[in-house]
């Protein structure tokens, strides 16, 4: 099972991507913690990208590539699964992880979307705020973060409706609610992936508008 996330700050990405990673058994590849990482150790990389975490700014698109690349690797490695979290976050960066996926034989099988309304949003990160104190869960950086998902990330959302891999979940409810139906979705999905390869695209794309709809029940 190979996913990618796609959602804005507080949708749940952390915890979904680790939901669906024990459930495959896949690796959990989260480039917001790998970054987070690399400050709280103050590597070279984490020095020089500590600024645009603290601001809720992209770090470049390089530096998050080549960690994403090895990352990679090492999943392939492992058996090639993966469940990307937090990448891609902008359309270069979408392309790219599709060429790193097509490099090592591992493109997405799905992407998932997980759909949340911003005053939501901004509740959840605030209150999460209060508990463990990331740099960036201030009210000025939640907007600024939220800002950059409706210009830059929300856009590439389509790319992927267009390549027939799109599933779209409701993530306004718990956290339950929101991941058993993330892995209901997934599981019909492994249907899908095991289904001949001849099958075309436009019948997998058909396939998978359906399940998305059955699988969220909102908005879509
Ligand atoms: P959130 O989705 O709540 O903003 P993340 O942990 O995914 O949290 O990301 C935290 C920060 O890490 C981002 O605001 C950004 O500065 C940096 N970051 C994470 N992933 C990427 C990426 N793919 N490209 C650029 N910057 C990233």
């Amino acid at each position: 099972m190979r996913v990618l996330m796609i959602a804005p700050p507080g949708a749940g990405k952390g915890t979904q991507g680790a939901l669906i990673a024990a459930r495959f058994d896949i690796p959990h590849i989260a480039t917001g913690e790998l970054l987070r990482g690399h400050v709280a150790r103050r590597t070279t990389l984490g020095q020089a990208v500590q600024t645009y975490l603290d601001r809720g700014e992209l770090v470049p698109d390089q530096v998050v590539l080549d960690m994403v690349r090895e990352a990679m690797v090492a999943a392939k490695a492992a058996g090639g699964g993966y469940v990307l979290d937090g990448i891609p976050r902008n359309m270069q960066q979408a392309r790219a992880t599709y060429l790193i996926g097509r490099e090592l034989e591992m493109t997405a099988d799905v992407a998932l979307h997980l759909q949340a309304g911003d005053a939501e949003l901004m509740r959840r990160l605030l209150a999460r705020a209060a508990l463990e104190h990331r740099s960036d869960d201030t009210p000025d950086i939640i907007a600024q973060r939220l800002a950059l998902y409706h210009e830059v990330t929300s856009p590439i959302i389509s790319w992927y409706r267009d390549r027939g891999i799109l599933v779209s979940v409701d993530a306004m409810r718990s956290a339950q609610q929101v991941g058993r139906e993330i892995l209901a979705a997934l599981d019909r999905s492994t249907t899908w992936l095991g289904a001949p390869r001849v099958a075309s695209r436009a019948a997998s794309a058909s396939r998978m508008t359906r399940a998305q709809r059955s699988a969220s029940g909102i908005r879509s």
